[in-house]
């Protein structure tokens, strides 16, 4: 099998060249131009066809053996004409010489056209690109939601729908380096109620359950949504992350007593400067112990451990 020619065909008029040098070739081989002319228009439609098909140039062989000239493409070869006799090498290599000038040949027609179509299809490859681009940035979009959305469940105690210790954790370390940097007041609220195993015991778990969701909730209507964090550290233990100064922190807690008809025992601190997570938890942790210590039912809050009454 010799090879006469390759062209890449691109646009209407590079087939139609095709089927010129074709042409020319079965003439100049002796086969029957009738017959070829007439199989030449179904093998450009085929050819055509897989153009559109595949969205790229097609490279078309015309090729030779000792009986038949074909056209190749792709996997397929097509035969175009039977040949009478055996082409001489003179004769091939002459056809060959010939086609290869003519479709050197510059055409300004068809190299406009075909730069029109180059620029045509990297745009339509760009506009491509841009909505798989698109597509791709709503999907982390989605990805982005979803992690959060399992970050914040990681994050939530399923009883009362408030921060768990996990998220307490994270929470007073955010609220801590913002106030630090910002010189914004904090106070940390621990809570815990007063013999709660006693609810528990009298009336059962389900019903404890129950206590600790009204808790949840003394504390959510006492707070700022979307500002304060109201948390649940485990059990009957709850903190309070508040945004403010010792005197709110304290009508909170005021608060929280009225709302749970003074059984629980709370422990105030307002950060300090300089100080560390540790000794603010540490102190709030201590002015609660006093809280319990001194008859439960009350607050107590570190900056000049002043005790206060009970909620009106
Ligand atoms: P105190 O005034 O000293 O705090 O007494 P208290 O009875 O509240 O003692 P403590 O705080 O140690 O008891 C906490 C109890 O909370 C013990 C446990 O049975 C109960 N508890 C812990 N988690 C849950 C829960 O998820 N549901 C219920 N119903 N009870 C819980
Ligand atoms: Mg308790």
């Amino acid at each position: 099998m010799q090879n006469l020619l390759t062209l890449t065909i691109i646009v209407e008029p590079d087939r139609q060249r095709l089927a010129r040098f074709a042409m020319d070739a079965v003439e100049a081989l002796g086969g029957n131009v009738f017959a070829s002319a007439n199989m030449l228009e179904g093998l450009l439609r085929r050819l055509r066809e897989d153009g559109v098909q595949a969205k790229l140039p097609v490279e078309v062989n015309l090729q030779l053996d000792e009986q038949s000239l074909y056209l190749a493409w792709g996997e397929r070869q097509e035969a175009l004409a039977k040949l009478a006799q055996p082409p001489s090498a003179d004769a091939i290599k002459a056809i060959a010489t010939r086609l290869k000038n003519a479709s050197e040949s510059t055409d300004s027609i068809l190299l406009k056209r075909r730069n029109e179509q180059i620029i045509a299809d990297l745009e339509s490859a760009k506009q491509r690109a841009r909505a798989e681009m698109e597509e791709l940035e709503t999907l982390l979009e989605m990805k982005k939601n979803e992690l959060n959305k399992s970050i914040l469940a990681a994050q939530t105690d399923a009883l009362t729908g408030l921060y768990n210790r996990s998220g307490y954790d994270t929470r007073l370390r955010e609220a801590f380096l913002r106030c630090k940097h910002q010189g914004e007041p904090l106070c940390l609220i621990l809570l815990d109620l007063d013999k709660f195993k006693e609810v528990n015991d009298t009336h059962g778990h389900q019903y404890g359950d129950e206590y600790l969701k009204r808790m949840a909730n003394a504390i959510r209507t006492s707070v700022r949504e979307h500002v304060d964090h109201p948390c649940r550290m485990g059990g009957d233990e709850f903190a309070v992350i508040l945004y403010s100064d010792l005197a709110t922190a304290q009508r909170v807690a005021s608060k929280i007593l009225g709302l749970m008809e003074n059984k629980v025992s709370i422990g105030i601190a307002q950060m300090q400067e300089n100080e560390s997570t540790e000794s603010l938890v540490g102190r709030a942790d201590a002015v609660l112990y006093e809280a319990k210590h001194l008859g439960r039912g009350r607050f107590v809050s570190d900056k000049n451990k002043e005790l206060t009454a009970k909620a009106i």
